[in-house]
């Protein structure tokens, strides 16, 4: 299987060239297909598999469908939220997403705990279609109203089990309240614990399990 086969609009592919990736990795051969298709997806995937792309770029084809060059900030809307324990694993999921829209009119930007919230907050005024967040600080801005979140189509939880043994559970159901019931919610996590298995039951929909 070689990247090509997706068939992923020509600037994410060209992106993909650009880094130098040829062939997808085991959870990308078994997530893009049924991301794109649509479906709920529960990845067991440890950090080096390869799953930020797994997930980023069947959105990115999403999402350029509705893509905008207009500068204003209602044009780019939230679309898709990914969440995460960490600042540095926030960080990091943004910098690959940056990297694989570079060619693409869509915007993104991180936020996490710990640090000014206002050129986050001037970030998030300016429009965003791809969202990366930790979820205390993504509350933060929920409530001072810095961002909205009634447009998003695609929620990935990554590193879900970590989320929950740092106690994110009651932030998690906070958040996922104010998204619309129609969505794709890709959840990614080590292990399938009984307590990830309950969280996937209550935010996902049918979802097909993809372990590596
Ligand atoms: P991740 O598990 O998402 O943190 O990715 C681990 C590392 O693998 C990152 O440095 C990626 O740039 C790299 N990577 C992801 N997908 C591929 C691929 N298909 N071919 C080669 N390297 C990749």
């Amino acid at each position: 299987v070689l990247f090509r086969d997706f068939g992923l609009d020509t600037r994410i592919q060209a992106a993909i060239d650009a880094i130098g990736y040829l062939r997808p990795t085991p959870i990308q051969a078994q997530a893009i297909p049924l991301v794109l298709a649509g479906r709920d997806v529960m990845g067991a995937a440890q950090t080096g598999t390869g799953k930020t792309a797994a997930f980023t770029l069947p959105i990115l084809q999403q999402l350029v469908a509705h893509e905008s060059t207009s500068t204003s900030p209602a044009r780019h809307p939230v679309r898709a939220l990914i969440l995460a324990p960490t600042r540095e694993l926030a960080d990091q999921i943004s910098v690959n997403v940056t990297q694989y829209a570079a060619k693409t009119a869509l915007r993104s930007t991180v936020v996490f705990g710990g640090v000014d919230m206002n050129p986050q907050t001037d970030a998030l005024r300016r429009g965003v279609e791809i969202l990366i967040a930790t979820p205390g600080r993504l509350l933060d801005h929920v409530q001072s109203k810095n961002v909205a979140l009634g447009q998003v189509s695609i929620l990935v939880l990554d590193e879900a089990d970590r989320m929950l043994d740092m106690g994110f559970l009651p932030d998690l159901q906070r958040i996922v309240n104010l998204l619309p019931k129609q969505r794709q919610t890709l959840l990614f996590s080590a292990t399938f614990s009984p307590e990830i298995r309950k969280l996937a039951a209550s935010f996902q929909k049918n979802p097909v399990t993809v372990e590596v």
